[in-house]
């Protein structure tokens, strides 16, 4: 650790920058914070590591899966239950986790579901339509702290920031027709119509009307028409080419930490990104350590669960490991 730079003390060091720390940091450096970004992987933008010429390689991208974490950078372990050997994760399945700036948001499919208002009160929703015997006793379903109606605005934040493409199924209480029937109020519309139903959807949706049902395009952070969104940020047309999850968008169509957020938030004076720089500890009682290196007044984690949790709970463990590992340590 003897080439390591101190940084300058900062108001808060955000871990982690995808969705989560992109969107932290543009709130906080907005409410006159200054904020670090500490981010694990490379740097990656639309122009130069999602271009239309070879994102489409899904021999580099989906087999050799070049935009997740590494194993060589940190070996996951799984087993499937506690009397067996936990053994590293050599190649990703269905889990794909995000490394490089962006996180998961670069990779991601975008389906932008909102919850339903029965959603944020399960335990009462499930208690009151099935009887009080429903629930297995020492069941943990729990009514959430906040209802639909608290978070509306800021789903619709999340849509517009994002260009979502959708059909509304209740604006203010009024069904739409068309639209998801279930759906709790939403102020206003989508900003930008449904995407296009290609041959098996609409093969799909028209055999599911014909039973009675009322199917309806997903809500799609898949842009259905050039927009640009309440930052100033353009993004272009979906060109349907089908390569989402596991891909970049070389269009600017799907909504990323690139193509929403990170092209406003780079040039705020306030805000410094640092890629490469993986955390191993966090200190929580002010005084220098070993990896004390980035210091600040707050900590915000903007990784994902597992992540967030092992920094939380295995500190020591993590920067032993780095240690062993030839990482960049922060
Ligand atoms: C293949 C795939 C498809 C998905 N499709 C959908 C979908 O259609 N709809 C939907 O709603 N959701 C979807 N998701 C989920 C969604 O993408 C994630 O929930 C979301 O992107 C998480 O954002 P985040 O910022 O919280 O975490 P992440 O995107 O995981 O970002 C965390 C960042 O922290 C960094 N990091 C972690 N640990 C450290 C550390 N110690 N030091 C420094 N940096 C660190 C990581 O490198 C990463 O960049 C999908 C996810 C995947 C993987």
């Amino acid at each position: 650790m003897s080439d390591a730079t101190r940084l300058k003390e900062t108001d808060v060091v955000i871990v982690g920058l995808g969705w989560t720390g992109a969107i932290m940091a543009r709130e906080l450096t907005e409410a006159g914070l200054d904020v670090v970004a500490l981010e694990r992987g490379p740097f990656r933008d639309t122009a130069s590591d999602f271009a239309p010429g070879f994102i489409a390689d899904e021999l580099r991208y989906a087999v050799r899966q070049e935009l997740f974490l590494r194993p060589a950078q940190e070996t996951l372990t799984f087993r499937n239950h506690l009397g067996q050997t936990a053994l590293p994760i050599r190649a990703w399945g269905s889990f794909l986790p995000g490394n490089g700036l962006g996180g998961a948001g670069v990779h991601w499919n975008g389906q932008t579901w909102r919850f339903l208002p029965s959603d944020f009160r399960l335990r009462s929703h499930l208690t009151q339509r099935y009887g009080a015997g429903f629930l297995p006793a020492g069941t943990t379903i729990q009514d959430w702290p906040v209802d639909y109606a608290e978070l509306e605005p800021f789903y619709d934040r999340f849509e517009y920031l994002c260009g979502i493409s959708g059909q509304a199924g209740n604006i203010a209480g009024r069904r739409q027709p068309g639209g998801n029937p279930f759906e709790g109020p939403r102020a206003r519309d989508f900003p930008l119509p449904p995407l296009q139903m290609t041959a098996a959807p609409a093969r799909f949706a028209a055999a599911a009307a014909s039973l009675g049902h009322a199917p309806f395009p997903c809500p799609a952070a898949n842009a259905s028409a050039a927009y640009t969104n309440p930052l100033g940020v353009v993004m272009g047309p979906c060109s349907y080419c089908g390569f989402c999850e596991r891909f970049g968008c070389g269009n600017y169509a799907k909504a990323s930490p690139q193509t929403t957020l990170l092209p406003v938030l780079v040039r705020q004076p306030r805000f410094t990104a640092r890629t490469g720089c993986d955390v191993l500890q966090i200190n929580h009682d002010g005084t220098r350590d070993r990896g004390d290196l980035c210091r600040c007044r707050r900590q915000a984690l903007g990784t994902a669960d597992r992540d967030g949790a092992a920094l939380r709970l295995y500190p020591s463990q993590r920067a032993a490991a780095a240690a062993l590992g030839h990482r960049p340590a922060v």
